[in-house]
């Protein structure tokens, strides 16, 4: 039988339930046990797909194309738990179903109401991931305990163990121990207070993680543990990681976080191993070189907004034993003060995915700039089109070329839209979208950077290379060095005569892991990494 495991988090948001989630995924399943993971977004969007990157950080990609919450990217990163579209629910799409069933006269003409009828389409959500080959099933909750969207989840989850027995279910709740300063301790207060309203809905916490950032003392937890009716092993510290989040488990085994569940959940789990990634955690402390790498987009100062290109440049520079210093470039910066005063000082330079033109013209400049001084160059989704419109103009000498995103009139459009997506009008799920194969030309940087000939990448886009220009590109330089298997559509672009200008139509970042970086990343990295080395630069940082 299946067990579950729910996270909730309290006092504040941004307490990092989902890495704290995807943590305890990891340690389970390095535990020998079979997992899967989820998360239950109390927002009323029917999906973060047509959510501002601004608000509420990147959307994140699954091989089904569904368009996902950020947090299903740690999931993918510390787990193998397969993700789709079960794995993401917010409840813009519980009510749309349930209203849905409404409609179509499901409930033959009872009134609709919270509670069953959503509480109930929750539960089947959570009951989806449960199958005969799944030991544990971990489903987070979004949202902090208090807010009035959180409850329907809440209540549902409730129900939940009712429903599969109290034993299969293990409620964590994920709280904040804040230190005053002026009182010189930790408060415990808070935490009281957010397991006090779990429990005014009903739900006894099994587990509470606090978040802090000095260590507990013992009597701290026995306050904890007495004031929120959970024995005093329950309570387990996680304080913050000044280092990597890739810490995280870590330290929860070291609380012996691990142990407590598999004995609460009576699991069949194995002993822990956790040697790699200890070996990981090693390699990122002690890196041989350092690299600093701009990334010019449109949401500079928002880190969330391109967490995985972030993450996928730190498992490159693991993979290089080489610390990727990140510096966030607005766009338009480099619009007011040119590339150069700007853009010197990196190893390499990355162009990441957006929409809407702000910006636009200060991408382009940033990447003749690559082009020109040989620096490494990698461009992702728009950064490709960016890419393509620069070559166009600059090399191919097509004046105005723009892609039609941005000028619809333009008189050379390298950039433009498909057929089938000309007539779509509504924005939401209906871009180019999750798993498409790719073959690569044998030889090409891509092709040696993967080591394969076929390889299958994330999409999420509308415009597409324009056809009609691939032959002026391909006789000013510029390889069509991945393709769709029919040859249609370009996939991968690439300068011949350059160290590293690659740039792809595709998401990479969404399938990069700690553990196995991604090729492309990688390529990148270890170009940027030459060129550092190649300046002369002092390189040795140990
Ligand atoms: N705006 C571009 C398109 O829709 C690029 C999208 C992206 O970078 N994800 O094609």
């Amino acid at each position: 039988m299946t067990k579950h495991i729910f996270v909730t988090g309290g006092v504040v948001s941004s307490l990092g339930k989902g890495l704290t989630s995807a943590s305890i995924g990891m340690l389970l399943e390095q535990r020998g046990l079979r997992v899967r993971m989820q998360k239950l977004d109390p927002y009323i969007n029917v999906d973060p797909g047509t959510m501002s990157p601004y608000q509420h950080g990147e959307v994140y990609v699954l091989d089904d194309g569904s368009e996902t919450d950020l947090d299903l990217g740690h999931y993918e990163r510390f787990t193998h738990s397969p993700l789709t579209r079960d794995s993401n629910f917010t409840t813009g799409q519980i009510y749309l179903s349930v209203i849905n069933k409404e409609r179509r006269g499901e409930f033959l003409g009872k009134t609709v109401q919270v509670i069953p009828h959503i509480t109930n389409e929750i539960k089947n959500c959570i009951r989806k991931l449960a199958d005969d080959d799944v030991d544990v099933v971990i489903t987070e909750i979004g949202g902090t305990v208090g807010d009035i969207e959180s409850q329907p989840f809440l209540e549902a989850i409730r129900q939940f163990s009712l429903d599969v027995g109290k034993r299969n279910c293990l409620y964590i709740h994920l709280t904040l121990v804040p230190y005053l300063k002026a009182a010189g301790e930790l408060k415990t207060k808070p935490t009281q207070h957010s397991v006090g309203q779990l429990r005014e809905i009903g739900i006894q916490p099994d587990v509470l993680i606090c978040r802090t950032e000095r260590s507990l003392a013992r009597e701290d937890r026995e306050k904890i543990a007495l004031f929120c009716n959970v024995p005093i092993e329950a309570v387990i510290e996680e304080k913050d990681k000044d280092f990597s989040i890739y810490e995280v488990p870590l330290s929860l085994t070291e609380n012996k976080l691990d142990e407590l569940i598999v004995n609460q959940l009576n699991l069949p789990a194995e002993n822990l191993s956790l040697d790699r990634w200890r070996d990981l955690i090693h390699t990122m402390r002690n890196p041989q070189h350092e690299i600093a790498i701009a990334v010019v987009g449109k949401y500079a100062e928002h880190r969330d907004a391109y967490k995985s290109i972030y993450e996928a440049l730190d498992h490159a520079g693991i993979a290089h034993r080489c610390q990727v210093r990140v510096q966030r470039i607005q766009s338009e910066a480099i619009e007011q003060e040119g590339p150069e005063r700007l853009l010197s000082g990196y190893d390499g330079l990355l162009v990441p995915g957006g929409f809407g033109e702000r910006g636009i013209e200060g991408k382009v400049e940033a990447i003749r700039f690559a082009r020109l001084r040989g620096k490494p160059f990698f461009g992702i989704c728009l950064g490709m089109q960016c890419a393509a419109i620069e070559f166009a103009r600059n090399v191919v000498g097509l004046e105005g070329a723009h892609s039609t995103e941005f000028n619809k009139d333009t008189s050379h459009p390298v950039i433009c839209l498909l057929d089938e997506q000309r007539t779509i009008t509504d924005k939401g799920g209906t871009m180019r979208l999750g798993a498409q194969p790719a073959h690569l030309a044998p030889g090409s940087k891509a092709a040696i950077a993967y080591g394969r000939q076929v390889v299958s990448e994330r999409h999420r886009h509308r415009y597409e290379f324009n056809n009609l220009y691939r032959q002026q590109f391909e006789a000013n330089g510029l390889a069509f060095s991945g393709t769709s298997p029919d040859g249609s559509l370009v996939e991968i672009i690439e300068l011949v005569n350059h160290p590293w200008f690659v740039a792809v139509q595709f998401h990479p970042e969404f399938k990069s892991k700690p553990t196995a970086a991604h090729p492309l990343f990688s390529g990148f990295v270890k170009a940027a990494l030459e060129k550092h080395l190649s300046r002369g630069a002092a390189t040795q940082t140990v």
